[in-house]
């Protein structure tokens, strides 16, 4: 018998037994084996366990993360809807300001247009009142000429006759200034006012001639004035005649157009010549006693259209007209 082989008799109640041959190196490597699955088992199982327990672990911690995640987002969209809603207040606000500013522009415009509206009321009633000054002004100097029987050649509208037709339109108010300039400068012209401001000695019409005593007309007014007082011219004119004559002495005639011509007669001194312009108030002449004269005084005459007229009603005119 083989030392390297045991032999195992495994007996029953009965005695019957059986023997088993193995060989030593066969149990050892047996033995070896059922040591080394169990060994393998419990590490296996303690591995398992252990792998198990990390698993749990892990879906926890991945629930909690999928949680957070969650909860994160909500916040996040719940914040947003927030904000969507801020922002949807301010543009309604926007809106409302804007219509609200669009409101009160069209009522600044509205105002404005008011204003504007207004004041050319305001310039049209203006305008008209000053045309109907001023054609009432041309009227009542037309109606003052009419009196004295100065003749005014002065053109109307003939479109608007019948009537003063008010507008506030420029042509008929240009034509009303030029109306008036026109009376002003016949004005201007015609013989108004006083040579000299003196007592009247003489005045115009039927008198008895102071040199012979007859029955006389007296063609114009004497005022009375001392050798070498200032005469003047009454009115804007040309100088027709400055001259020397047995009768008027030194005398000086004024043509003022329209007809009209003034005369100054007696004088001592003579200081315009014939063609010269003159204007109103202008110094021509001194007070003198040449030609048939009883003493120092100044002979004045009006003519229209060579007819003498009687200068007083000039005279009377031209206060009327200096104290408007
Ligand atoms: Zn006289």
């Amino acid at each position: 018998m083989n030392e390297s082989t045991l032999h195992i008799i495994i007996t029953g109640e009965t005695g019957n037994g059986r023997t088993l041959m193995m060989k030593k190196k066969h149990l050892r490597n047996l033995i070896l084996s059922t040591f080394l699955t169990a060994v393998l088992l419990f590490v296996g199982t303690i591995t398992g366990l252990h792998n198990r327990k990390r698993n749990i672990v892990l879906q926890e911690k991945i629930a909690s993360l999928s949680q957070t995640l969650q909860d994160k987002t909500v916040g996040k969209q719940k914040r947003l809807v927030a904000q969507v809603g801020q922002l949807e207040e301010s543009l309604a606000q926007a809106k409302k300001a804007l219509a609200e500013n669009r409101r009160e522009k069209l009522s600044i415009i509205d105002r404005y247009e008011t204003q504007v509206s207004q004041l050319e009321q305001e310039r049209t009633e203006l305008f008209e009142g000053s045309i109907s000054r001023l054609d009432k002004r041309s009227k009542i100097i037309k109606t003052m000429m009419d009196k004295i029987g100065v003749n005014i050649e002065v053109q109307d509208d003939p479109g608007h006759s019948g009537g003063l037709y008010i507008d506030p339109d420029v042509r008929l108010s240009d034509q009303l200034l030029d109306k008036t300039d026109q009376y002003l400068s016949l004005i201007q012209k015609l013989p108004l006012g006083r040579p000299i401001n003196t007592k009247i000695s003489s005045r115009y019409g039927r008198r008895i001639d102071p040199l012979n005593s007859k029955k006389a007309f007296h063609a114009g007014i004497d005022f009375k004035g001392r050798t070498g007082d200032k005469v003047r011219a009454t009115g804007n004119a040309v100088v027709r005649l400055s001259s020397y004559s047995k009768g008027l002495g030194n005398h000086i005639i004024l043509n003022h157009g329209n007809g009209y011509e003034s005369l100054y007669a007696h004088l001592s001194k003579r200081l315009v010549k014939s063609g010269d312009k003159v204007v109103r108030g202008q110094n021509i002449g001194l007070v003198g006693n040449t030609g048939r004269s009883t003493g120092s005084h100044l002979h004045y005459e009006v003519h229209y259209r060579t007819k003498t007229v009687d200068p007083m009603k000039f005279m009377q005119v031209a206060k009327l007209i200096s104290s408007k």
